[in-house]
This record gives C-alpha cells, sequence and structure tokens, in this order.
C-alpha cells in the first residue's frame, strides 16, 4: 500500500464526517452514477448534467464502460450503482452488456444497480429478459408528466415481469444550476455551495475513463465548457500509478475532496432557485 493512502485510510479515518456519510466503508463508496450514452429522448432545458448542450451526443462503447466499472470495482466496492445517460434505454446495447457484466463476478462488489429512465423509451425482450435476471436491479422513473411519454405502459412491464421500480413523486421541482458560464460569486458562497451540494456528495461520476465529483463538471469538462482542471477528477488510466492503491486513493481524493473543483465557480445550485422538472428547451433555429 502506498503511503498516502496509509496516511489518508487509517492515520485521519474520517477527519471529514461528510466524506463519512459517502462512503460506508474505508473499501465502499455509497453511490456511483455511470453514464453509457450522451443521447437523450428529451432536450430539458434546465438539465443540470448539461445534456442540452449536445449537439452531436455519442453512446458510450460497452467496451470502455465496461473497463472504467471494472477498474473501480478493482480497487472499491460500491453499494448503488445508478445508470444513467443522458437516457440509458437509449442505449440498450450498452445497458445489457452492462447487466450481463454485473451479473458475473465483479457483480457481487455492487449492491444494488438503479437505471435512472426519463420513461420515453420501452425496452426490448432481450433488455426485459437481463434486467429480470439481477434481484438487484431496480428502475426509478424521473416522471416529468407528458414529458415522459411511455412511463405509464413501462411501468405495467416492470410490474408484469417482476423488476422493481420506483416512481418520483412528479410535485418535486429542481434547483436551477445555470448556464454553464463563470458567475461572480464570492470565494464563501463556492465554498458553501459545494460544501452542502447533493450531487457532490451523491452523484460522482464515471464517465469516459474519468472519475468525477459530479455529472455537470463531468459533461461540462468534455463539452469544452468548463476548465479542465485535472486535479479536480481521477483519470482511471493514469499511467503514473504504481498499484491499484494508488488508484483508489486517487477516487478517495475526488471523494473526500474539501475544496470546490473548477466547475463550482460556473455553477449556482447554492442560490436554492426552484425551477419545474422536465421543462423542454424551445427547438433552436437553423
Ligand atoms: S459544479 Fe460544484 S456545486 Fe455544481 S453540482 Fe458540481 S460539485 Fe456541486
Amino acid at each position: 500500500m502506498s503511503s498516502g493512502l496509509s496516511d489518508l485510510l487509517y492515520r485521519r479515518p474520517y477527519s471529514d464526517p461528510e466524506a463519512k456519510k459517502r462512503l460506508r466503508s474505508e473499501d465502499e463508496l455509497l453511490h456511483l452514477d455511470l453514464v453509457i450514452t450522451e443521447f437523450c429522448t428529451r432536450k430539458c432545458r434546465d438539465c443540470s448534467n448539461l445534456m442540452q448542450y449536445y449537439h452531436k451526443p455519442e453512446h458510450l462503447s460497452a467496451d470502455n464502460v465496461i473497463s472504467d466499472l471494472g477498474k473501480v470495482l478493482g480497487v472499491l466496492r460500491v453499494h448503488e450503482l445508478k445508470i444513467l445517460g443522458g437516457e440509458p434505454f437509449a442505449n440498450p446495447g450498452v445497458l445489457i452488456e452492462v447487466l450481463r457484466f454485473l451479473a458475473g463476478a465483479q457483480g457481487s462488489r455492487v449492491d444494488k444497480i438503479n437505471i435512472i429512465t426519463n420513461g420515453t423509451v420501452i425496452p426490448d425482450e432481450t433488455c426485459i429478459e437481463a434486467m429480470k435476471a439481477d434481484p438487484k436491479v431496480e428502475v426509478t422513473f424521473s416522471n416529468y408528466g407528458s414529458v415522459s411519454s411511455r412511463q405509464d405502459e413501462f411501468v405495467e412491464l416492470c410490474k408484469a415481469n417482476g423488476i422493481r421500480h420506483v416512481v418520483i413523486d412528479g410535485s418535486f421541482y429542481w434547483l436551477d444550476f445555470g448556464r454553464p458560464v463563470k458567475y461572480l460569486e464570492s470565494r464563501d458562497f463556492v465554498e458553501r455551495q459545494y460544501k452542502h451540494c447533493y450531487n457532490r456528495k451523491n452523484c460522482n461520476t464515471l464517465y469516459r475513463g474519468g472519475f468525477y465529483a459530479c455529472p455537470r463538471q463531468a459533461h461540462g469538462i468534455h463539452l469544452g465548457l468548463l476548465p479542465d482542471d485535472k486535479d479536480g477528477y481521477a483519470d482511471l488510466y493514469d499511467p503514473g500509478y504504481q498499484s491499484p492503491d494508488d488508484l483508489k486513493l486517487a477516487i478517495l481524493r475526488v471523494v473526500r475532496r474539501k475544496k470546490p473543483v473548477a466547475a463550482c465557480s460556473y455553477c449556482i445550485n447554492g442560490k436554492y432557485i426552484h425551477v419545474p422538472r422536465g421543462v423542454q428547451k424551445a427547438p433552436e433555429n437553423g
């Protein structure tokens, strides 16, 4: 074990009580968001994950997603793995491959698999079978009312196939995270916002070989809209890692980080401005 990791884990264990909440043990993340596609069937105006900014969204490949997931599971257990996009059922081939991978040996390192959907796509029989095969799978319907056009049909399919599912209460609101531009907020505001941020506590994100504090940071960097601050996330394929412990340490540094990442200066969720969920963006001219 590298001295850095032993320092972090054993000499000063859980000095940050918030970080403790995000780890069930020294070896287990409470939550992890796994992105399998940038494609979404809807264009929510206020999507905090910045999906509305993808003009040429891509599906991620099964090889890459499984390689990333295998790397994380090789060093840490995950209590709840959330599979999302965009819309994960828009990339069914990769979703099925990921579920099959999780049915294998490394799946024992995940306690719950939660697939987050906007309820617009009905999965085919192969996908239903893959979900049915694993009792750890649950489907969460984000429930945007009429925008979730096929939700009722999909819920019935879950019931008929014994697939656990949850429909979010449609009366919830979203917080406005703002456009991805630099805001002239004080350092104090940015630090407080980061400290209390739900997303960085519950939505650490695995995306294209990186482990990020939140999905907005991950997609904002990939889209070129937010600064690529290399110290703000863990590159799973950094050739500098000498051992699996180095990778584990890099991931835990993101989870336990106390300072805001650069993306936080481009975010205003800490103003707690409420916006309705799922409002569709007006079509762009041209
Ligand atoms: S950019 Fe910072 S404040 Fe905004 S959601 Fe991500 S971690 Fe939270």
